[in-house]
């Protein structure tokens, strides 16, 4: 079967990427081993929240995709957003100085909180430095990716080997000239090793409570309503020891205690019962600038420039890099802001030839890599 684009992966990434390329007339393949949002994905709180940053590159990108993703979820998928305020607390001194720094530079619109919400906050979190955005959004994380690959091709295939012949990928009896990989933390079927990112493993748990929650709380855990009404979700732990490839299962009861042990510091929530639990890994960037761009062909690059091993500079519009293929991925715990973002941008570029933002090409780790793997 012959499309114009294959999508390898399923999560936020790849469902936007459909999305985009879907309404740009393409046709499009979007594949995924075990179903869509089945990966980190489908465990995300999916808030859609400004990140509190210096000024800089990524407080740019990360203002203008939060933005964008606002107005992009709360028109394209209401049903799916539940918008509300937004209540983010420092949980330690020099995150309540880098807030207290982003207070003073944002153009976002916060106030201070009113009493009932006051009343709500145990006496800690009540002393801590926090902002209150007026607006903020929550959405239904794998609601919303299902809402967005409808229409799309979906097949369920554990991809293990890419090939490319004649100008066309191969993936099964899939071709396509252009190959999207959006695999997450997941191993990156190719060897590109130099690609800058890990997986950390997360866990969100939805309850159900006779606590009313106003607004969406970040704090030590993330706490908030969500678009079911009465559920009010509780994520996310983060995990950097546990990893799904390895042979241990992950204790849930003793993820679940952290998390609700976490959420007793900034509020008290009654009669309290757990109704789900949903954990996946996400995958952030070294830099945390998240990827979007073609891949370096390191071998080949080597032999092309050996001298890239002992840190010659190269500059990399003179890297071979592999033809028709790019990767979105290295959104951290972002994806869900990102995407809207990432995949427009790779819209632009597959269907209107516009260039990609070199700052967030995966080829930026590439030197330093080369640098060091001297062998
Ligand atoms: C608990 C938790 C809470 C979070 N909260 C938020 C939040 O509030 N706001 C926010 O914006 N972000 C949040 N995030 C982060 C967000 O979920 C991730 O950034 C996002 O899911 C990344 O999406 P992705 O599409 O890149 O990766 P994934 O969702 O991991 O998707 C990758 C997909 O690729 C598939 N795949 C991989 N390899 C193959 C292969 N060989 N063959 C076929 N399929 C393959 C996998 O099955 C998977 O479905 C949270 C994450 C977690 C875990």
């Amino acid at each position: 079967m012959n499309y114009d684009v294959i999508i390898i992966g399923a999560g936020i990434n790849g469902c936007a990427s459909a999305y985009f390329l879907r309404n740009a007339g393409l046709k499009v393949a979007l594949i995924d081993q075990d179903g869509i949002a089945s990966g980190g994905s489908g465990a995300a709180g999916a808030f859609i929240s400004p990140k509190i940053s210096k000024a800089g590159e990524l407080k740019e990108i990360m203002g203008q995709a939060h933005a964008e993703a606002l107005e992009f979820y709360s028109t394209r998928f209401p049903q799916f957003t539940l918008t509300k305020p937004l209540l983010h607390i420092a949980n330690n001194s020099k995150e309540g100085e880098k807030l207290e720094h982003f207070k003073r530079e944002t153009s976002l619109h916060h106030s201070v909180i009113d009493d009932e919400l006051q009343s709500l906050l145990t006496p800690e979190a009540a002393e801590d430095s926090y902002i209150y955005f007026s607006e903020g959004a929550v959405v239904d994380a794998q609601g919303v990716c299902r809402a967005m690959a409808e229409g799309t091709d979906f097949y369920t295939i554990k991809v293990e080997k890419l090939t490319r012949t004649h100008g066309m990928w191969h993936v099964s009896d899939l071709n396509a000239k252009h190959l999207v990989l959006a695999i997450g933390a997941y191993p990156k079927l190719l060897s590109v090793d130099y690609v800058g990112l890990r997986g950390i493993w997360g866990h969100r748990i939805d309850i159900d409570t006779s606590t009313r929650i106003p607004c969406i709380l970040h704090h030590h855990v993330s706490i908030s309503p969500t678009t079911k009404e009465g559920i009010v979700a509780i994520g996310a732990t983060h995990d950097v020891h546990y990893s799904p490839f390895s042979e241990e299962p992950y204790d849930m009861e003793q993820g679940r205690a952290i998390l609700l042990e976490k959420a007793s510091k900034t509020l008290k929530l009654d009669n309290l019962h757990i109704l789900n639990d949903y954990t996946g890994l996400r995958s952030g960037s070294n830099d945390y600038l998240p990827m979007l761009g073609s891949l370096v062909d390191a071998d080949a690059t080597l032999e092309k420039y050996p001298h890239m091993r002992y840190g010659e500079k190269v500059d990399p519009s003179e890297f071979t890099y592999y033809p028709d293929l790019i990767m979105i991925n290295g959104s951290g715990g972002y994806g869900f802001v990102l995407a809207p973002y990432l995949a427009k941008r790779l819209k632009e570029h597959i269907a209107d030839g516009k260039d990609m933002n070199p700052v967030l090409s995966p080829s930026r780790f590439f030197p330093r890599w080369a640098k060091k793997n001297q062998s």
